[in-house]
């Protein structure tokens, strides 16, 4: 039986119950989604997507409020900057489409903030055409499965995707149902630190297991650095002030959220850099 079959039929009976993945969730929901599970996981993303989702129930709604409204409402989701990015998105799509979410995966890459597993992950999921929708998860289960290595290496994307779409079945359907249950495979059987691979579905042909789990010794991807004490904790301290005041936030306010002031004046430059913040008479607040 081929890999797709395999996986497909044990997805069909494994899959968890997920918000984005009911029929009629439809695809600015999906759009929100995905941008949302981007760098945070499932169960902090559906909570506040439902609550998102209901406030701005459109495209064309997000982009009528203002995107220092985007901005709080992503509350502690994490990277704030993909609020913003989700804002401009939801203005191009009305702007260009008449408020509908495209289904073309080069319009969806057009849009800004839109990336290349963003745009593929809506025009199948959304729309249930062909495409290979790559993660990290579903590197990591090809890495090891097919290729018989422990880690997937730094990403490729054109590699990736045409590893992706030599496993992929012909049928849209099909190949609909193998991302998703590549995706779901990596996210609960064959996760990185300890895959379960006695209720793994491809355990009788994966690679690696067969090989005897070699460990990885090939490039890695750079490692992300930590959280605590780093400038990104610095920028999120000062977020949550920004975020939780209805007035702006005066300079001497924002010392008290961290001791170093070097350290804390090149989190602010950066936040206003990125648009996160703005100045104002009196101090800062969102945009
Ligand atoms: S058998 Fe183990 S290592 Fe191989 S794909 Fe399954 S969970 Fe991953």
């Amino acid at each position: 039986m081929s890999i797709a079959r395999v996986v497909n039929e044990w997805f069909v009976a494994n899959r968890r119950d997920l918000p984005w993945r009911a029929p009629d969730f439809g695809a600015w929901g999906i759009l929100v989604s995905e941008i949302m599970l981007q760098q945070t996981p499932v169960a902090r993303v559906i909570p506040r997507l439902a609550l998102w989702l209901e406030r701005w129930p459109s495209p064309a709604a997000l982009a009528a409020s203002p995107p220092g409204e985007a901005v709080r409402a992503w509350e502690r989701l994490g990277y704030p900057r993909r609020a913003l990015r989700l804002h401009a998105a939801a203005v191009a799509i009305t702007e260009r489409h008449s408020g509908v979410v495209p289904s073309d995966v080069d319009q969806l890459l057009a849009l800004p903030g839109i990336g290349d597993y963003t745009a593929r992950a809506v025009a199948a999921f959304a729309f249930g055409l062909r495409h290979p929708v790559v993660d990290t998860n579903v590197r990591r289960v090809i890495a090891r499965a097919i290729d018989g290595n422990a880690e997937a290496g730094p990403p490729s994307t054109r590699r990736d995707l045409e590893a992706m779409e030599a496993l992929l079945p012909h049928s849209d359907e099909d190949a609909r149902l193998f991302n998703a249950g590549m995706m779901e495979l990596g996210a609960i059987v064959c996760t990185a630190r300890a895959p379960r691979c006695d209720a793994c579905p491809l355990a009788d042909s994966c690679r690696w297991r067969a090989d005897g789990y070699p460990p990885y010794e090939g490039p890695r991807a750079a490692v992300q650095a930590k959280f605590d004490g780093s400038d990104r904790q610095v920028r999120g301290l000062i977020m949550a002030e920004l975020r939780g005041s209805d007035i702006p936030v005066s300079i001497a306010e924002i010392e008290t959220v961290w001791p170093d002031a070097v350290q804390r004046d090149r989190a602010l430059a950066g936040l206003l850099a990125d648009g996160l913040a703005v100045a104002v008479p009196g101090g800062y607040e969102l945009p």
